[in-house]
């Protein structure tokens, strides 16, 4: 939201999406309203592919994503990494808020990357080096519109069954999928499962190939 609204300060005519994976909280919505009105933005709106979120279901049933971690990230595969992998080839730049401190993970982001996932595009990160406090002062200062979820302890928002509110000194992203553990808190957006991982997701999208 610090990202869109020094956009908007910048250059009116931004462009926004997001994805919309059909589990999103209900005041995910509320915010992407908020910033319709707000800033005269229309939020582009992605979806996953209706076939494949319909296999999943009828094979693994609704809630895959608790069954192992493999499964938790068919489930993202399908419904975000693809969709956005769909968007991003008809792009030639992207701006995401990805910060140092949120993870492990994101330590080494740099703030003006190729992003060699999808069609080697430019991905800028200008918040990469901003801690969550400065977010925070910025956000009040400009009086940015807040997600509802923050004020009842959630530090990182994504869809609504696999996300937390976070304790004191608990990691950002401890409230995702926080029933795995040792694992990476992190969907494939922007950081691919490796390996191992990559070719158990691969076996299963293969599987429902198969089922539907
Ligand atoms: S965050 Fe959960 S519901 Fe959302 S796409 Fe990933 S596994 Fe599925």
């Amino acid at each position: 939201m610090a990202i869109l609204d020094m956009a908007a300060r910048l250059s009116p005519g931004i462009r926004a999406f997001t994805i919309d994976t059909g589990r999103l909280p209900e005041q995910t919505y509320d915010l992407m309203a908020e910033v319709e009105r707000g800033y005269g933005i229309r939020v582009e709106i992605v979806f996953p592919d209706f076939r494949e979120v319909e296999a999943m279901v009828a094979l693994h049933g609704p809630n895959v994503f608790y069954a192992s971690v493999p499964q938790r990230m068919l489930c993202c595969e399908i419904r975000k990494v693809q969709p956005l992998a769909r968007k991003l080839s008809t792009l030639d730049a992207w701006v995401t808020g990805l910060r140092r401190e949120q993870s492990e993970d994101r330590r080494h982001v740099r703030k003006v990357e190729i992003d060699e996932a999808h069609g080697s595009i430019v991905k800028l990160n200008p918040l990469a080096d901003w801690s969550a406090h400065r977010v925070e002062d910025y956000n009040q200062e400009h009086r940015v519109p807040r997600h509802a979820l923050y004020a009842e302890g959630y530090a990182s928002i994504g869809c609504g069954p696999c996300t937390r509110p976070v304790r004191a000194g608990e990691d950002l992203r401890a409230g995702r999928w926080w029933w795995e553990t040792d694992v990476r808190k992190e969907c494939g957006i922007h950081f691919s499962p490796q390996g191992e991982a990559r070719r158990e997701v691969d076996i299963l999208l293969e599987e429902l190939e198969i089922a539907s």
